[in-house]
């Protein structure tokens, strides 16, 4: 047992899609739970590009931690960052207070982007990752267009294109969304742009977008951004990135002040100082029922963890319904353990791969190869990640502000709104 309480303790970290559910699940445990993350909200992720396009709020895409678990009477939470973890001496170090020990570990700080050493893209690139990455796009496309519209030179100069890396969910969403922020809000904001010099350009390395996707999924996504007029190089690379140009693998440069990277994630950089073999993509390879190999006594789970699907043994692709299921799967096991019960396997309930490009049209594949496209598969995309919001609050108050976007076509959150008195 740890510290001063008679209880065993379970330290969660990372208060993501995995890390509330493990806590979740350890609501009813004979056990102290302790939940850190470095914020003191829990993020979801796959509504970022709406709050990057002023169609929702920020708080509809952060909900506090400590609203989550008021009423769990066994759980409190440190808003802290993980500096460092021993996992022979089962102690984690933490940013400004003592350490904690701990009876067993749930890892679930998730993933990084990858800039894959692109030139320039650290710098001047714009992730899509935290509430902060979509606020910055947010408030620099802002920036860029209130910028034109006071020096039109800076339209010539490519002030007003954007290009969005990434041929999967996150770049094809995050495209689709721009687009559509740019050819309904901003026509309106600023008549006397023409839409012709603001480019939306998607960029894939491969030779497709999606490929994820069944080809009639595929076809319908390529008209469905081309209806919202955003272009589509597949077959290049970015190679470098400055503030107001991108290079591509051929040579070909584009002037755009805005680079958007939606394409490629790792897993927390943490992981590598834990002296365990890494899978691919810098992530944490686990057991049938989630524990770290050598560590019975810590589970890795979420973005942070390469899961094998049981099913078919390849990997589980990093999904909010996997993080929320495997992290509920470890505090489940975990309360077991507790209760001296055996642990069980841990088995992923697929619900399909799905995406958005933009109002009224959507993808999905489900497990055995069914699919769906346009208002169904919107439809279907909604419940699914509906059930993934943490509380019935969070659900009533996104399906408002969607429900709200989609009568009005109204992006309320298109302002800018400085702190530091400018
Ligand atoms: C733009 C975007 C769109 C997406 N769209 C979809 C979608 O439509 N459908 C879908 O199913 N999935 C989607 N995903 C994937 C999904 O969001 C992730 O798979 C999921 O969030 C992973 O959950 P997690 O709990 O493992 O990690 P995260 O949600 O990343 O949570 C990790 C937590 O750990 C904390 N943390 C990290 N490092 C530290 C540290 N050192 N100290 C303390 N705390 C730390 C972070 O603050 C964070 O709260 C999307 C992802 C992105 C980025």
């Amino acid at each position: 047992m740890t510290g001063s309480s008679a209880r065993p303790r379970v330290l969660v970290l990372g208060g993501g899609f995995a890390g509330v559910g493990a806590v979740m699940k350890l609501k009813k445990a004979d056990a102290d739970v302790v939940l850190i993350d470095r914020h003191d909200y829990h993020t979801f992720q796959p509504l970022l590009y709406q709050l990057a396009t002023g169609l929702l709020e920020t708080s509809a895409v952060g909900h506090s931690l400590r609203d989550l678990v008021q009423d769990q009477e066994n759980a409190t939470i440190h808003k802290t960052s993980v500096t460092a973890i021993d996992l022979d001496a089962r102690q984690v170090q933490l940013d400004g207070m003592a350490p904690l020990t701990y009876d067993y570990l749930v890892l679930a700080i998730g993933a990084e982007v990858n800039f894959f050493g692109t030139e320039g893209a650290a710098e001047h690139a714009f992730p899509m990752y935290t509430v902060t990455d979509a606020v910055r796009l947010k408030e620099h496309v802002l920036e860029r267009w209130e910028a034109a519209d006071k020096d039109p030179s800076l339209v010539e100069d490519g002030a007003l294109n954007v290009v969005v890396v990434g041929g999967g969910p996150t770049g094809v969403e995050s495209a689709g969304a721009i687009a559509e922020l740019y050819r309904g809000d901003f026509e309106k904001d600023y008549p006397s742009v023409s839409q012709e010099s603001a480019r939306v350009v998607l960029v894939e390395a491969g030779p497709e977008i999606f490929s994820m996707f069944k080809p009639n999924l595929r076809a319908y996504t390529e008209e469905a951004l081309r209806e919202r007029t955003v272009e589509v190089i597949t077959g290049e690379a970015v190679a470098a990135v400055t503030p107001t140009r991108v290079t591509l693998s051929s040579g070909t440069e584009i002037p755009a002040h805005t680079l958007v990277w939606g394409a490629g994630l790792q897993g927390n950089q943490l992981v590598q100082s834990l002296g365990l073999e890494l899978e691919r993509g810098n992530r944490i390879g686990v057991g049938p029922d989630l524990a770290v190999p050598g560590h019975p006594e810590v589970y890795a789970v979420g973005d942070i963890a390469a899961i094998a699907d049981a099913r078919t043994e390849h990997p589980l692709p990093q999904l909010g319904s996997v993080a929320l299921q495997s992290g509920e799967h470890a505090g489940g096991t975990i309360a077991r353990r507790l209760r001296n019960e055996e642990p069980k396997p841990f088995k992923y309930r697929d619900k399909g791969t799905m995406a958005t490009i933009g109002r009224g049209a959507a993808v999905v594949q489900m497990l055995g190869g069914r699919t769906m496209k346009g208002m169904k598969a919107q439809a279907a995309w909604g419940t699914v990640h509906l059930a993934l919001l943490p509380t019935n609050e969070d659900r009533a108050h996104a399906v408002v502000d969607w429900a709200g976007a989609a009568l009005t076509h109204q992006r309320t959150g298109r302002i800018t709104v400085r702190t530091d008195g400018a």
